[in-house]
């Protein structure tokens, strides 16, 4: 008798684990409903932010790839450090560069006076 009872109680608590499981996979892909539909309004956002529309082009202020150093008119010349750092003009080393001119490496601060003087 007693083994039959403890028999059919595994047998509910495997239901309920099933039940549970399955709340959780809902829960779980209403998450990433949420994801997909809250990425395009924070890409609209970084865009509007990170890029200044000035006459000919636009110009914002790009980070190199991982393992680059410079641009070599069609592909990236590769590095050895992951941030690897080119010298700017003004002698500050950096791994930025605008969108107008990747070839030529550009701390933040030129790229202030450069949006200043497009
Ligand atoms: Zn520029
Ligand atoms: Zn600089």
């Amino acid at each position: 008798m007693n083994s039959r009872a403890r028999a059919r109680g595994v047998e509910g608590d495997a239901g309920l684990d099933f039940r549970r499981n399955l709340a959780v996979q809902m829960l779980e892909n209403n998450l990433d409903h949420g994801l997909i539909n809250r990425s395009p309004i924070r890409a609209k956002n970084t865009r509007a932010r990170a890029s200044i529309s000035a006459g000919e082009g636009t110009h914002a202020i790009m980070n190199r790839p991982y393992f680059t150093s410079k641009w070599l008119g069609s592909s990236w010349k590769k590095a050895k450090d992951k941030y690897h750092k080119t010298p700017c003009a003004c002698g500050n080393h950096c791994r930025t560069h605008c969108l107008c001119d990747k070839g030529k490496a550009m701390c933040v601060e030129c790229f202030n006076i450069h949006i200043l003087n497009v």
